[in-house]
């Protein structure tokens, strides 16, 4: 037997206000729902609204009912409120500097000049198709004295190249991935001074205590970057549960622009969630 309690499970599901949620979404979510139910715990509901581009407000109200009439229920977020308020990223943008002056101070991060459309798409969630290609370097070695003051500058994260990266995923199984040949140095703070989706999804998941993050198997390459923002951090990372991409009938993932299967439309042609969800 062993002494001291485990931890309740928190799990928590992350929307981002660009559009509306389609099936593809309700079913990750969905099973997020039910992993924290069947473990007695806590699920979070964090509004992922960095993109601030891309947001509209609406976006928050819409994907909040229709998740609910989805039949998905959470314990905290930015309609009920909770003990780790604020839920919504754009107002947690002061942790997230905190912990980038940490990995600045250890040196874990680095200026960067290049004017590349990936530091604009950083805040962005990476979904498989359009991660972003390996960072050839190109700003890695330069003395940041030689930057002139004033540039805006990105700060990029320093991998440890050919470090191989090894996790035990509760829906794929054991994952490997190879700190610089499936990924780069990555952007945690764009020249703008918004934090990317890499590092936001850390600091905030480490400090609303999530215990298992669950989410599409298109952000598999993205978890491997959180485990090295969660070491260099000094922090312990949850446990990953990644779900099956769902498909349309051509095999392409589906994305927002599969308006007929979003959550808005089937619930607007009067289809049953109950139905729905059965088919998953
Ligand atoms: N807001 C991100 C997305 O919609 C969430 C990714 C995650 O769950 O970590 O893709």
């Amino acid at each position: 037997m062993t002494s001291g309690r485990q931890p309740v499970y928190r799990g928590r599901i992350a929307p981002s206000p660009t559009g509306h949620l389609h099936l593809g979404h309700a079913r990750t979510f969905w099973i997020a729902h039910r992993r924290a139910e069947s473990h007695g715990g806590v699920l979070v509901l964090r509004n992922e609204d960095l993109d601030r581009d891309r947001v509209r407000p609406e976006f928050v109200d819409a994907f909040l009912e229709d998740l609910w009439w989805f039949g998905i229920r959470w314990q905290e977020g930015p309609d009920c409120g909770g003990p780790h308020a604020p839920y919504s990223q754009s107002e947690r943008v002061e942790l997230h500097r905190d912990a980038l002056g940490r990995l600045q101070a250890a040196e874990c991060v680095y200026p960067c000049v290049c004017s590349r459309r990936d530091i604009q798409a950083a805040v962005r969630a990476p979904h498989a198709a359009d991660d972003e290609p390996v960072y050839p370097g190109t700003c890695r070695c330069r003395p940041v004295d030689a930057i002139p003051a004033g540039r805006p500058v990105s700060w990029r994260f320093r991998v440890p190249d050919g470090e191989v990266l090894t996790w035990n995923d509760g829906g794929q199984g054991v994952q490997t991935r190879v700190a610089g040949r499936d990924f780069g140095d990555f952007v945690v703070l764009r020249p703008d001074g918004v934090p990317s989706y890499q590092l936001a999804c850390v600091v905030d998941d480490h400090a609303m205590g999530i215990t298992e993050v669950v989410r599409g198997a298109d952000l598999l390459v993205s978890t491997a970057r959180q485990i090295l923002l969660y070491r260099a951090l000094g922090w312990e990372p949850p446990a990953f549960f990644h779900c099956p991409l769902m498909t349309d009938e051509h095999g392409v993932r589906l994305a927002k622009r599969h308006a007929a299967l979003s959550l808005r439309t089937l619930r607007g042609t009067g289809a049953d969630p109950e139905r729905l969800r059965a088919a998953f």
